[in-house]
């Protein structure tokens, strides 16, 4: 379910950069704190395979992954992946990111899945492993490969948005929210544990209506039943319709006052861990502020996610927090 005229932009965007980037061929890793029932150490492993399917043919409006991705072979992701988690000791929760689908098998084959679930078993410390995937790819046969798995399993699925409008006509996501629930109930009946994902102001949507979204679609997910909530604040990646729009003066990044006031509105509504780790904060790509308080409203963000506590955003204040607000009001007036 796409809407042609916006698929069209994008494809001709896509084939432009497929052209220009050449990919990456190694695992990129780093620790974080995480929130697994309490503070914890998180390993995130970043995997090069294919890449994503629908986003080498097409792909979402803000997303760029798929010039990071290389033609990998399954033994050198395998390669790859062992030598990453080698330099990830004493974490709990590992959190593993293809840019694409883990269990779509054209990336990662069913024996590399295996493979890579068997490597994690040796680290016995790890109590849960967090793969992602497109809805489609999340079959009961795709899933069997979790039996190899000693930890729980987590899938992490981008679904964006509840609305279907929007995920059709500003993300060109190419899928519905019916595929979503479909996934989720699988997951389910296999003891499969689900994060979704969301995403904090597509394109064409005012600062106001991104918060309403945001908002209004993290309640909707924790109705359905997914164990997580993680927000993305979107980030202008390279040759994307987002960055076009954005080098247009067309489209501006979130600020991180909304992210804060997600976060609050949605921790005070569900009663499943509310999260987010926003990516080139501060910068003019990424979510940002005033520049004085970036990285105070970021460190914020950071602990609150791996605390739950509100306290940590609750003490935060800049002088630009007025202006965030005003600009807020001013500019649904403006659409
Ligand atoms: S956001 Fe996910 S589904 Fe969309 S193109 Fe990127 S990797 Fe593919
Ligand atoms: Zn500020």
């Amino acid at each position: 379910m796409v809407n042609q005229a916006l698929n069209e932009v994008v494809q001709k965007i896509r084939k432009a950069g497929l052209a220009k980037f050449k990919g990456r061929s190694g695992a990129t890793f780093w620790k974080e704190k995480d929130f697994l029932g309490k503070e914890v150490n998180a390993g995130v492993v970043i995997l090069p395979t294919l890449g994503c399917r629908w986003g080498r043919s097409s792909g979402c409006t803000m997303c760029g992954y798929v010039y990071d991705s290389y033609g990998s072979s399954q033994e050198e992701i395998l390669h790859n992946f062992k030598a990453a988690l080698k330099s990830l000791d004493g974490i709990e929760y590992l959190k593993i990111f293809n840019s694409g689908s883990f269990f779509d098998s054209a990336e990662i084959t069913q024996d590399t899945a295996r493979k890579i679930f068997s490597a994690i078993n040796a680290q016995s410390e790890i109590t849960q492993v967090q793969a992602e995937s497109r809805p489609e790819f999340i079959t009961e046969d795709a899933l069997a490969a979790k039996d190899e798995l000693q930890a729980i399993l987590e899938i992490g699925i981008g679904l964006e948005t509840t609305s279907d409008y929007i995920r059709e006509n500003c993300i060109n996501k190419n899928f519905t929210l019916e595929d979503f629930k479909r996934a989720l109930k699988i997951c389910k009946n296999s003891g499969v544990k689900v994060k979704a994902y969301l995403l904090v102001k597509p394109p064409f949507l005012s600062e106001k209506e991104a918060i309403g979204d945001a908002i209004a679609s993290a309640i909707d997910a924790y109705k359905l039943g997914v164990d997580r909530i993680s927000f993305n604040p979107v980030n202008v990646q390279r040759a994307t319709l987002v960055e076009y729009l954005w080098k247009r003066g067309e489209y501006n990044p979130p600020w991180l006052w909304s992210v804060v006031e997600i976060l609050e509105s949605v921790k005070k509504k569900v009663k499943v861990p509310v999260l987010s780790h926003p990516t080139a904060v501060g910068k003019r790509r990424g979510a940002h502020n005033c520049g004085e308080c970036d990285s105070k409203v970021y460190s914020g963000i950071i602990n609150f996610s791996a605390t739950q506590q509100s306290k940590y955003l609750k003490n935060l204040s800049c002088e630009c927090k007025e202006k965030w607000e005003a600009q807020v009001e001013l500019e649904q007036f403006e659409h």
